[in-house]
């Protein structure tokens, strides 16, 4: 089958011929249709200093996908050939106390589709019949290709309570943005999001934030008379990874905020920790996807008005999957879809 590869330690992604992966007894193999690229993808691309410590090449990369349903294991129950299905890319242990306590996204032995064994960016993927998600007739393919960062943006916008709240988001990235489509849909009062690149920051208009600041340009605080504004956020969402971000929120959070983490931010990151003591603030790590009621939210929020298509920017057949990346590495995109 025809698969993108990480084939070798160096700058770069390639196509090449792979085996078509077994079916076992409890899995489910999946004809891939639509595929779509995540920042993680990108730094296997580039081999950063993450991805050599992580990747073991060789490797078929790619964790945001749907398709069609094409072989299931003789144990399978729920999932039959020809249904369009998507998938939760962190296959769990199943027997450590947080799995047993309904609580996956927590699970110390986590294995990334993608990471640790082979991902989605191939005719076909196979996987655990349980990461299984069927998709609703009303949601489209294309959607459907990013519940996996769709689910981060969920996980982390309703996390905290949002109505008649005001909420900054750092980093107008995919996931910032989506997370500025969901904060509005849930009832936040001013959604207000940064980052430092132009396109992102009009997309981010376009997806309806009350403010989109260039932080290189203006302060956050500046803004505040004309949000109605008085003494800082309620609730902080960081989804940038940059360190300047963090800081920003902290800065800018009103007393008893609430925040949450969900960019990778570097670990020489330094931050007012007076202001988290003094203000009270609550600050709360974000990972993946609560399993699975953040992919119930997703499909119900999406089958009851919440609209999030504006993020697909781009969308390329597989081969072009080159010009794909380069358009991810640009940082001139949403969401870049790759049709299998
Ligand atoms: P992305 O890299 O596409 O977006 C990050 C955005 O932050 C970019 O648009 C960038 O221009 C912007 N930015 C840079 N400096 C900034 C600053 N000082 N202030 C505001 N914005 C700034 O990433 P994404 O795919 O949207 O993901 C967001 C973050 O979440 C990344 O750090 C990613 O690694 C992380 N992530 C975490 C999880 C998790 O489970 N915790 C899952 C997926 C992604
Ligand atoms: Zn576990």
């Amino acid at each position: 089958m025809k698969a993108i590869m990480k084939l070798h330690g160096k700058h770069g992604i390639w196509m090449d011929d792979a085996p078509e992966p077994k079916c076992g007894t409890n899995d489910v193999k999946i004809k891939v249709t639509h595929s779509s690229i995540c920042g993680t993808d990108l730094h296997i691309y580039k081999w950063n200093k993450w991805a050599e410590n992580n990747i073991a090449t060789p490797l078929i990369i790619g964790h945001e996908f749907c398709g069609i349903v094409h072989e299931v294991g003789s144990s399978v129950t729920h999932y039959s050939p020809g249904q369009r299905v998507s998938g939760e890319g962190h296959i769990t242990c199943g027997y450590c106390r947080n799995c047993r306590a309904g609580q996956k996204h927590l699970c110390h032995r986590t294995i990334g589709i993608g990471i640790h064994r082979d991902g989605a960016f191939a005719d076909y993927i196979v996987i655990p019949e349980s990461n299984v998600w069927p998709i609703h007739e009303e949601i489209p393919s294309d959607i459907a290709s990013f519940f996996d960062p769709f689910g981060n943006a969920v996980h982390a916008g309703l996390h905290y309570e949002m109505i008649g709240e005001d909420v900054l988001i750092t980093g107008a990235g995919p996931i910032g943005l989506m997370a500025t489509s969901i904060c509005n849909f849930v009832g936040a009062r001013n959604v207000v999001i940064t980052d430092v690149n132009e396109y992102r920051l009009d997309l981010a208009r376009e997806m309806g934030a009350t403010k989109a600041i260039n932080v290189r340009n203006n302060s956050i605080a500046e803004f505040f008379p004309e949000l109605n504004m008085t003494s800082g956020f309620d609730v902080g969402l960081e989804m940038s990874g940059a360190s300047e971000a963090l800081i920003d929120i902290v800065s800018n959070m009103y007393h008893g905020g609430k925040i949450a983490l969900l960019g990778l931010i570097p670990n020489t990151t330094q931050i007012n920790w007076d202001s988290i003591i003094f203000k009270g603030l609550t600050v709360k790590g974000i990972y993946g996807r609560e399993m699975y009621e953040t992919w119930y939210k997703m499909t119900q929020m999406l089958r009851s008005g919440l609209n999030v298509s504006k993020i697909v920017t781009h969308k390329l057949p597989v081969n072009e999957y080159e010009k794909a990346f380069s358009i991810v590495e640009s940082g001139e995109c949403g969401k870049v879809i790759m049709v299998w």
